[in-house]
């Protein structure tokens, strides 16, 4: 019997009938070209099944619903040797897109170098993240998709094809959905090393945060902040300083909050999992949440996160806040946190500085969909973008006009892939892709000769969820 494949949080069952594993970019280009990427060694007879039908990415699924999917064939990039390639003169690391964030900050670190910003989690796929316009927190720090100062991808006829910053049309493709192409390698924007020191503060009220937003949110390099939106307080504020000594004094106090001096829990989980506080170390350990050797977050969940103008925040907070009676009983807990404005077609901070409301919902897929209309209707004002890899209910028609590339973005990505071979149902529900005919029965199932051995040809420990 085939195994499920399921999302990380296990809250989406995939439909495709194929995963390829690559190991190399050659695998890549012929599972794409329509023969499976092995030598036939692996016991298959070195032919695929993608045939000129649906194929498409898939990072380590991290994404809470069918963005990654396509009721067909899926090619991994994980597997795929990170390689990476240091360049200190142009300040860039090129690296395989399968790699995680985790995997490429430790290497950096041992070197002296880093990037500028990290999601919650460094378990995520470069390639899957940048994908989606993934970002941390901070008022000078822009979504990760912005630190792609070129890519490699695998385009539709299983030809390789390099891209980078200048290119015409390239703002088009860093948050590029898996629309247009497999990304094989990335090179991505590095600095030099640096120490971050992240403190937690508690207590802080909801009237200093509503008066003076952006002040709270450019108190430090990232700030994040912790609540379920009841009460006159603020659950926690995650600051990370970078400092230049670890043992640089931070301020006992944020905005009339207290620093934490013992252990703080974030969310459902053993504080364990986080990363340290009160104590200054690597970039690579300090800027996201969760550890990459522990598991992160909850696990037993479901994500939202909405994007408004900064400008608007306090306006977007309070209205969410009048909400609280209908979201707490829901909620693992919400973040808010800021992102800089960037350039990029589909990011959630394209043109404008942008505060980043997220929440971490409990797995009740039925009340969270019953109040997640609630919240868009109560965001809808200030112009929300939803982050396209967690759940919302935005229609096509909405996405129009929050995203002002978008109909750019669908031009570009019909140019590059015009049979739609890398589209799916989301995309084109959500008007990203227009509807090129192909469809998941299209999949060409594999002949006997194909053998069994070449089904679902999962790494090991692929599916476990963590
Ligand atoms: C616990 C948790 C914490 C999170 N924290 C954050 C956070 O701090 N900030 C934030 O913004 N988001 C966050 N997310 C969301 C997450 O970063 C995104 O869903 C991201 O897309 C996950 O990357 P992935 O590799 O799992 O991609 P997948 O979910 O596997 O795929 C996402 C998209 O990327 C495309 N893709 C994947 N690989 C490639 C490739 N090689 N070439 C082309 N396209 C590709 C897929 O086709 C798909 O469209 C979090 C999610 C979880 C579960």
């Amino acid at each position: 019997m085939k195994p499920e494949l399921r999302n990380w949080s296990g809250t989406y069952a995939f439909t495709a009938r194929e995963v390829i594993a690559a190991r190399t970019v050659d695998d890549v280009r012929r599972a794409v070209a329509g023969t499976d990427g092995t030598d036939g060694t692996d016991g298959t007879d070195g032919t695929a099944s993608t045939d000129g039908g649906r194929v498409r990415a898939v990072g380590t699924r991290h994404s809470f619903h069918d963005l990654a999917d396509n009721g067909a064939t899926l090619v991994s990039v994980t597997g795929i040797a990170p390689e990476p390639v240091l360049d200190e003169t142009a300040r860039t690391v090129t690296v395989g897109a399968g790699t995680s964030y985790g995997t490429l900050a430790a290497w950096l670190t041992e070197r002296g170098w880093a990037l500028g910003a990290m999601g919650s989690l460094p378990h995520i796929s470069i390639a899957g993240a940048t994908a989606t316009a993934t970002h941390g927190s901070g008022t000078g720090n822009q979504v990760l998709s912005a630190a792609v100062a070129a890519l490699e991808y695998v385009d539709a006829d299983g030809e390789l094809r390099h891209a980078r910053r200048g290119d015409p049309d390239f703002n088009g493709l860093p948050v590029g959905l898996g629309a247009f192409g497999i990304v094989v390698r990335v090179t991505l924007d590095v600095q030099p090393g640096y120490l971050v020191r992240q403190d937690a503060y508690l207590g802080l009220s909801w009237d200093r945060v509503l008066s003076g937003l952006e002040e709270v949110m450019a108190a430090a390099y990232s700030v994040s902040l912790f609540t379920d939106w009841t009460g006159d307080k603020l659950q926690s504020a995650w600051v990370k300083r970078r400092v230049a000594r670890a043992d640089e004094a931070v301020p006992g106090q944020l905005f009339g909050a207290p620093r934490a001096t013992g252990p703080v829990r974030l969310i459902d989980a053993p504080e364990d999992n986080l990363t340290p506080l009160g104590v200054a170390g690597p970039w690579s350990q300090r800027l996201p949440h969760f550890r990459f050797d522990a598991n992160p977050s909850n696990g037993d969940e479901i994500q939202s996160e909405y994007f408004v103008a900064r400008s608007d925040g306090p306006a977007a907070l309070a209205a969410v806040r009048r909400l609280a009676p209908e979201v707490a009983p829901l909620l693992l807990v919400s973040e808010i946190r800021a992102v800089a404005a960037d350039e990029l077609w589909l990011s959630g901070a394209y043109g404008r500085d942008t505060l980043a409301i997220h929440f971490t919902w409990r797995n009740a897929p039925g009340p969270v969909d019953a109040v997640l209309p609630r919240v868009e209707a109560a965001l809808a004002p200030f112009g929300a973008r939803p982050h396209w890899g967690k759940v919302s209910h935005v229609t096509a028609g909405q996405l129009g006009r929050l995203f002002p590339r978008l109909a750019d973005a669908r031009a570009l990505f019909g140019r590059l892939d015009p049979r739609g071979r890398f589209s799916n149902d989301r995309l084109e529900r959500l008007g990203v892709r227009a509807p090129c005919g192909l469809q998941p029965q299209d999949y060409q199932a594999p002949r006997e000769s194909r053998t069994v051995a070449g089904r679902w040809r999962v790494r090991a420990g692929w599916r476990a969820r963590r």
